[in-house]
């Protein structure tokens, strides 16, 4: 048996503790000094003895079923396991999933956006008539995925009404699930009692922050302020799509940060119990006309410590958990659709006529672009990954940063979180479980 390339033994300055953690199993244990000590060794290659002879056999037991001592070929075979049942799910031919932008028109001109001067376009007949042929071309049994956006797709509710009807009255097309990513601005009763109809089942809205922060981020082209518009629109789903769940984002970057345990508190104390829950994502610099100062990936950690430390802010779940990733560039069967009908396999690529992988009048595919994204930019193609501690954990990034490098070396660093940094991580996790005395299932102690 030999030490895992997936273990990480630390000694926490903070808590005056000993811990190993282990990305396979996603197990943390609270080690003594004295096993401590013993391990250090072993792991450095400076005990010769054989592990039984070192360590208790009640001990080495439980290590063995954390997997901190494995078998030659294990960790291998779980970068093995993990790759197939990705390329599983990748391939898999039962769901068609589409992402629809009826126009690339915005009433909002925020601040990163990566759509920014894409023509005020909508959706022709013709191109729709096609979206509802190329639906029918796949396998009958195929369920349906759809999800609206743009531009703001609320601005084209008249081609979403036209294309829901279209779709629908196809009895053997299944809609499994029905998305919209909106900015909420237009989201009034008449909408919503719409999409209630027609079963929508999730909205992502974005606010960026407490009022003020957010008006300046979210603007309204004719400078109309949009938070309490857009709170008042998110109560009409409440109340008139009960069945649907949504998601609120708040993108932060250097100007909002300290908002979002803010935000957090405040739409805590209005709508507890309500059908919601906030995300926090970094706003991503994808141009140059962005305008606000993002964050790289990797100051996640400080921010996250900065939460926790200066708000007590312990509502997020830090612990790593495994990951096979996936989104419609990694997808075989999912598409981008833009309002001219071409397909792309990113929703950051729409607009940029090289990067289209077909067409849905020609149904002609770029099959260059189609393998890289699928297969050409993952984190098994990726070096650093497939020699990294937490690939199990991870979900590899996004794929559209790997191919920009690719085709025009543009620098990219997607990991979630610096392997310098885990002690932080794990620092806070059981910090958080001492506070919250939250039953220690991932914790083992071992004296
Ligand atoms: S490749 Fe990246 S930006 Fe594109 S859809 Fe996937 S995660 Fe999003
Ligand atoms: S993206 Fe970064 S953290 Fe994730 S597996 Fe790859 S190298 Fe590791």
């Amino acid at each position: 048996m030999k030490w895992s390339r997936y273990n990480y033994l630390y000694e926490s300055k903070r808590h005056n503790c000993f811990l190993l953690y282990n990305s396979i199993t996603n197990v943390l244990i609270s080690l003594s000094i004295d096993v401590y000590r013993k391990l250090c060794l072993i792991k450095n290659g400076k005990d010769s003895e054989p592990i039984f002879r070192v360590l208790e056999e009640e001990t080495l037991d439980k290590l063995i079923k954390a997997k901190i001592f494995v078998e030659d070929y294990d960790d291998e075979n779980f970068i093995l396991q993990k790759k197939f049942l990705k390329y599983k799910k990748s391939f898999q031919e039962k769901i068609l999933s589409l992402v629809l932008l009826p126009t690339y028109a915005c009433n909002f001109n925020c601040p990163y956006c990566y759509e920014a001067g894409l023509p005020y376009i909508f959706m022709k007949e013709n191109v729709e008539d096609m979206i509802i042929d190329f639906i029918n071309s796949f396998e009958v049994s195929s369920k349906l995925q759809l999800c609206w956006h743009g531009g703001e797709p609320l601005i084209a509710f008249n081609n979403i009404k036209r294309i829901l009807t279209k779709i629908e009255k196809n009895e053997k097309k299944e809609l499994k699930s029905h998305a919209l990513v909106t900015n909420g601005y237009l989201l009034d009763k008449d909408k919503c009692l719409f999409f209630n109809d027609h079963n929508l089942n999730l909205i992502q809205i974005t606010i960026d922050g407490l009022k003020e922060n957010h008006n300046k981020s979210r603007i309204h082209k004719s400078g109309y302020l949009t938070y309490d518009v857009i709170l008042n629109n998110i109560e009409n789903v409440f109340k008139y799509i009960p069945q649907c769940s949504i998601t609120i984002r708040m993108n932060v970057h250097a100007e909002n940060e300290e908002d979002f345990p803010l935000l957090y508190e405040e739409l805590k104390n209005r709508w507890e119990g309500q059908k919601y829950h906030l995300v926090m994502k970094y706003a991503n610099k994808h141009n140059d006309s962005c305008r606000v100062e993002c964050f790289n990936e990797k100051d996640k950690i400080f921010y996250a410590k900065k939460l926790f430390e200066n708000y007590n802010f312990t509502n997020f779940n830090l612990y790593p958990k495994f990951q096979l990733g996936g989104c419609t560039a990694t997808y075989s069967n999912s598409f981008v659709i833009d309002p001219e009908g071409d397909i792309y396999k990113c929703w950051v690529d729409v607009g940029k006529k090289e990067r289209r992988i077909g067409n849905i009048f020609t149904r002609k595919y770029n099959s260059f672009l189609l393998t890289e994204y699928i297969l050409g930019t993952d984190m098994y193609s990726d070096p650093k990954c497939l020699k990294c501690l937490l690939f199990p954990v991870c979900d590899g990034g996004c794929n559209l940063r790997r191919l920009n490098f690719k085709l025009n070396k543009a620098p990219y660093d997607l990991c979630p979180i610096d392997i310098e940094n885990l002690d932080i991580l794990f620092d806070m996790f059981y910090e958080q479980q001492l506070n919250t005395k939250v039953s220690k299932t991932r914790e083992v102690k071992i004296d």
